[in-house]
């Protein structure tokens, strides 16, 4: 641990020495943490204005670090809420009506019709991804949700020159730097690496605890969740301004935990499976 990020971290009250470099989680204060992160949809990460230092978990082996799924944010005029759903197009290579409607649109010759096509109807991938913040580890693991270009900046941290496998739970691995400026549309994020390697969790001793790093990663909430996808008429209904149930909540599961490893699954995982068959830009037509 370097001196810049004792400064960024709670002391932590249960050590008995001066020389505290880290705030560690407790296992019962994380597991209700994870849990409540498992069940709730919308428990996203909020990236406050300024400063956050974060750390990508690795995914349990068999899943992904990155989790993608392709989503129309449809505010269609007259409907009090927009249609917010996972499209069967490009999810599981059904029809969609918001695609139809797009491809529609798309091919009017007014531009106005075009321009609503794009504004309206596109389809957008989101990624969703498990992290830690630093001065938040209580609050346990935490969902961030990301854009095509934050995860074209992930990626890139992965592979470009002086980037490296940052997942990685042990001593290799690092955290990650997201500075915000700006509200609303005005909203920026930068990325970068925090130069120095550190775990992805410390004992006391600020060596890497693998006993509660695994814990974590094999805890983490499973956002394969995201990738239920809505039938056509489900979306018909929604775009007449129906409420449509979840067919599944969505769960972590208790009892069905997988094995894992060490290592776990790590970003570096992430880019193979983009490679191989995995969403990848080619597979974004809008
Ligand atoms: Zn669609």
């Amino acid at each position: 641990m370097s001196p810049k990020k004792e400064e960024k971290l709670a002391p932590n009250p249960n050590a008995g020495s001066s020389i505290v470099r880290y705030q560690t989680l407790e296992e019962e204060d994380i597991g209700a943490a994870v849990e409540d992160a498992g069940r709730a949809i919308t428990g996203r990460w909020d990236p406050p204005q300024g400063e956050s230092v974060l750390r990508v978990l690795p995914a349990r082996p068999g899943e992904k670090v990155i989790v993608v799924a392709h989503m129309h944010f449809a505010k269609i005029a007259g409907l009090e809420k927009s249609v917010i759903c996972n499209c069967p197009r490009l999810m599981e290579d059904k029809p969609c009506p918001l695609c139809e409607e797009f491809m529609r649109l798309s091919g009017s010759r007014s531009k106005a019709d075009r321009d609503l096509a794009y504004s309206v109807y596109r389809v957008q991938p989101r990624g969703t991804l498990n992290i830690l913040v630093r001065g938040q580890e209580r609050k346990g693991v935490q969902r961030w949700s990301v854009t095509k270009a934050r995860m074209d900046e992930l990626l890139a941290l992965r592979r470009g020159k002086g980037g490296g496998d940052y997942s990685n739970p042990t001593e290799k691995g690092f955290d990650l730097i997201l500075n915000r400026t700006g509200t609303g549309l005005d909203t920026e994020y930068k990325l970068m690496t925090d130069r120095t390697c550190s775990p992805l969790v410390v004992n006391e001793d600020g060596v890497y605890d693998e006993e509660k790093a695994l814990w974590l990663i094999q805890n983490q909430p499973d956002n394969r969740v995201y990738l239920e996808t809505p039938t056509y008429g489900e979306i018909e209904a929604m775009m007449r301004g129906e409420t449509v149930e979840r067919r599944s909540g969505g769960s972590t599961g208790g009892s069905e935990r997988r094995a894992y490893t060490p290592q776990g699954r790590t970003v570096g995982d992430a880019v193979d499976d983009r490679r191989d068959g995995g969403p990848s830009e080619k597979d974004i037509p809008f």
